[in-house]
């Protein structure tokens, strides 16, 4: 019987972290991130232009936890400025134009671990198209859940609180908040 032999110098792969507003992702991202950085390997974090609740150049979870990071006009740009890092963050993924999973896969082709965190979900309870496309080809998917605020069962949907039709609305407590599949409000059947 012929043994196995793998050919190959390094191997790279997807992780994909989502969930609801309010789920920790950008937490979770930075927790991996840092660990990575613990064992001393080169890491490399980006963030899309759209996203500036924040500081300009750093990704922020909701708790104030921090890691700088580069901000980028489109996914492309995260090819062009990977550099030599050996783990790539993404956050706030479903801000990204939908060429995302396929820069993704060349980075992961490329030998990098790349991490992915990002909503899994519109307001009106849609799949951001780039989200579930990751979903699909990651070799992790990591799905987080909020705590519902009316009922306290985990929450897997953002209900939003303000009037706005525009599908990508910047925003924390003011616009959003965690529900459940009981307590959501789906916009269509109302
Ligand atoms: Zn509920």
């Amino acid at each position: 019987m012929e043994p196995f032999v793998i050919k190959r110098e390094e191997t790279g792969w997807i992780e994909v972290v989502c969930g609801s507003m309010f789920s920790g992702k950008t937490e979770e991202l930075i927790r991996r991130m840092r660990r990575a950085e613990i064992a001393k390997q080169r890491v490399e974090i980006f963030k899309p232009a759209f996203d500036v609740r924040y500081a300009e150049a750093e990704v922020v979870s909701h708790n104030r936890t921090s890691i700088p990071s580069v901000v980028v006009q489109h996914s492309s740009e995260i090819l062009q400025n990977a550099g030599i890092a050996q783990v790539i963050g993404i956050d706030e993924a479903h801000f990204f134009d939908t060429d995302l999973p396929r820069v993704c896969q060349e980075l992961a082709r490329k030998g990098r671990r790349v991490i992915i965190a990002g909503l899994d979900q519109d307001y009106r309870a849609q799949p951001f198209e780039q989200m579930a496309q990751l979903m699909a080809i990651a070799e992790y998917v990591t799905k987080l859940h909020a705590i519902c605020v009316v009922c306290g069962a985990p929450a897997n949907n953002s209900q939003r609180i303000v009037a706005s039709d525009e599908r990508l609305l910047l925003g924390e407590k003011d616009a959003y908040e965690p529900r459940c599949r009981h307590c959501f409000e789906w916009p269509n059947e109302s």
